[in-house]
C-alpha cells in the first residue's frame, strides 16, 4: 500500500514557514509514519499544478498554512481549495488549518466551522521562538495521531490496487485490498484475457487499458475506486518512469506504461516493474520469502527470470538489472568454433552460453529429442512422444522412472546447480527459491541433482543455503504487481 502522505497547502510568500512545519514533519517522516509531500520534486518543464493537485488526492492530512497570501493567491483559491475541501466532506482527507499570519480568516464559512491551530487562532507569527517550537511541535503530533486512526479503520479510505501481469499471448488481471491479510491471496484467482502478440506500442496499451476495464467491470469496481495500477512487465524496465525499454517476447520497444495509463486514468498513480521482480515481491510478503532476509528467486518458463531481495527489500541495481542469473555464462567452450553447431546454444539476450540457453523450457524439449535418439526406442518413451514432446511429459516421464528422462533432467539440473552456486558464492543469500512453469513438474527431480552441486561447489559455510518452491506457483506476478504499493515499498523509486 502506498505509504501514507501529508500535503502542506501555502503561498509561495510563505515559504519559510512552510520550511519550518516541513522540519518537524521530517522527524515522523524518519520514522516511516507517512510521508511529506514536497513540491520542490517536480522537475522543470512538468505541470506543476496538476502535479500538486495529484498530491492532494494521494493525501491523507492536508496541513493548510494561513496567511492572507494564502486566502488571495488565485491558485489556492480556485485550485487546491476546492480539492482539499471536496475530498474533506468525502471523508478521505483530513484537514489541519493552522493560522501562520494575521488574516481575515474568521471570515471564511469553511474555515470559521473548522477548528484551527495553534488553538484559539493566535498566529505563529509574533510568538517567541521557544513558544513558537512548542506549537509546532504540537502540530505534528497532532497530524501524527491522525495517520494513527486511519489505520486503526483498517485505512479503508486508500482505494483498490489493480495488478496486471503481461503475457505475449495473455494478459492476468485482478484488484486487490492490500489491507487484508497475505494468506487471502493464496486463493486469488485472476481474471485472464487471450490476446495476440502485441508487437507495437499502441497495441498493449490499448489491449491492457481494455484489460483494466474489463477487471473493474467483473468486480464492480468504478474509476474511481481505483487508486493504483501496477504492472509486470516482461523484460527491462525503467522503474522510476514507468517504461518497459524492452520487451523481447511481446516483440516491443520503449513502451511508456506509466505516462500514458496516467493521463486515461486521472488521479491514479501507476507502477511498472519487470515480472520475475513482481513474482518475488509476491514470496517476499505472502510466500517462502516471508522468514528470510536475503533471498533470491529464480523463475524458469521460456525464459529465465529472476529477483533478488537484500534486506527484506527488492534490490533493483545499477539500470534496475541487478540478479540477472539467467545471463550468468556457464560454457565458454568451444565459443570460437568455426562450426557454429559447436558452439554453446545461443541465448535470447544474443550471447552463447548462458545459463538461460540451457535450462529454459524449449532447450530441456531439445535435449530430450536430441537425447531420445540416441537411446534404443524400447527404453524410452520419449521418442515415442516424437515433434509435440512438452517439458511437462518429460518431467513426468522422469518422475516414472524413464532413463532417458532422468538424463536429461539430472543434466539441466546439474548446469543449474553451478547457476545456482556462482550465485549464492557472490550474493550468499538465505535462500534459494526456485519457481515458474518448469519447476512445478521438475521441482523434486532437479533439487536432488542440485544439491550435490551446491555442496561441492559453494564455500563451505554457505553448503547448507536453503533451496526452497516458490509458494505462488502461476499467480505471483499479478498479485507482485499489486505490491508494488506496499507500504514497505521505496516510495522515493516513484516520487
Ligand atoms: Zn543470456
Amino acid at each position: 500500500m502506498t505509504r501514507p502522505s501529508v500535503f502542506v497547502s501555502y503561498s509561495h510568500r510563505d515559504a519559510s514557514w512552510k520550511a519550518e512545519v516541513v522540519r518537524h514533519l521530517k522527524v515522523w517522516e524518519a520514522e516511516g509514519r507517512f510521508v511529506v509531500w514536497e513540491d520542490h520534486s517536480i522537475e522543470a518543464g512538468e505541470d506543476w499544478s496538476s502535479k500538486c493537485l495529484a498530491a492532494i488526492d494521494r493525501a491523507q492530512v492536508a496541513i493548510l498554512l494561513i496567511s492572507q497570501d494564502f486566502l488571495s493567491s488565485e491558485f489556492v483559491r480556485e485550485q487546491e481549495l476546492p480539492r482539499l475541501l471536496e475530498r474533506r466532506d468525502q471523508g478521505t482527507l483530513s484537514i489541519v488549518p493552522v493560522i501562520a499570519k494575521h488574516s481575515a480568516w474568521q471570515e471564511l464559512p469553511w474555515l470559521s466551522s473548522q477548528e484551527v491551530r495553534p488553538r484559539g487562532g493566535e498566529p505563529l507569527q509574533g510568538m517567541s521562538e521557544a513558544e513558537r517550537e512548542r506549537t509546532l511541535v504540537a502540530i505534528t503530533n497532532e497530524v501524527a495521531a491522525r495517520f494513527e486512526e486511519g489505520l486503526d479503520r483498517g485505512g479503508g479510505d486508500m482505494g483498490k490496487i489493480v495488478g496486471i501481469d503481461l503475457g505475449s499471448t495473455k494478459i492476468a488481471a485482478g484488484t486487490f485490498d492490500l489491507t487484508r491479510a497475505g494468506d487471502e491471496f493464496k486463493k486469488f484467482s485472476p481474471y485472464v484475457e487471450k490476446v495476440t502478440r502485441p508487437t507495437d506500442e499502441i497495441k498493449i496499451l490499448d489491449q491492457v487499458e481494455a484489460v483494466i476495464g474489463k477487471v473493474l467491470d467483473k468486480d464492480n469496481l468504478a474509476r474511481s475506486d481505483v487508486r493504483g495500477i501496477g504492472i509486470a512487465a516482461p523484460g527491462q524496465v525503467t522503474v522510476p518512469t514507468g517504461t518497459l525499454l524492452f520487451g523481447p517476447g511481446l516483440g516491443v520497444t520503449n513502451v511508456d506504461f506509466k505516462a500514458y495509463l496516467e493521463d486515461q486514468f486521472q488521479e491514479v498513480e501507476v507502477r511498472v516493474d519487470n515480472d520475475a521482480r513482481c513474482a518475488t515481491r509476491c514470496e517476499l510478503h505472502y510466500g517462502v520469502g516471508r522468514g528470510s532476509e536475503n533471498f533470491a528467486c529464480i523463475f524458469i518458463g521460456t525464459g529465465v527470470g529472476s529477483g533478488l531481495v537484500i534486506d527484506r527489500r527488492i534490490y533493483y541495481g545499477n539500470q534496475f538489472c541487478a540478479g540477472e542469473i539467467g545471463h550468468s555464462t556457464l560454457n565458454l567452450l568451444d565459443r570460437n568454433s568455426a562450426q557454429p553447431e559447436n558452439q554453446p546454444p545461443r541465448c535470447n539476450c544474443g550471447n552463447r552460453g548462458c545459463l538461460e540457453a540451457y535450462v529454459n523450457g524449449p532447450a530441456i524439449v531439445e535435449l530430450a529429442k536430441k537425447t531420445a535418439a540416441s537411446w534404443p526406442d524400447s527404453e524410452t518413451r520419449l521418442s515415442q512422444l516424437g515433434e509435440s514432446l512438452s517439458a511437462k511429459e518429460v518431467a513426468q516421464a522422469a518422475k516414472d522412472g524413464d532413463p532417458a528422462a532422468i538424463r536429461v533432467t539430472r543434466e539441466v539440473a546439474e548446469l543449474l546447480g553451478h547457476g545456482i552456486s556462482n550465485y549464492i558464492n557472490i550474493v550468499a543469500p538465505d535462500a534459494i527459491v526456485l519457481g515458474g512453469g518448469i519447476m512445478k513438474g521438475f521441482y523434486q527431480q532437479m533439487t536432488r541433482h542440485i544439491r550435490p552441486i551446491m555442496n561441492r561447489r559453494c564455500l563451505d559455510p554457505l553448503r547448507t543455503t536453503k533451496l526452497a518452491r516458490a509458494r505462488f506457483i502461476t499467480h505471483g506476478a499479478v498479485i507482485g504487481a499489486a505490491l508494488l504499493f506496499h507500504k514497505s515499498e521505496n516510495e522515493g523509486l516513484w516520487a
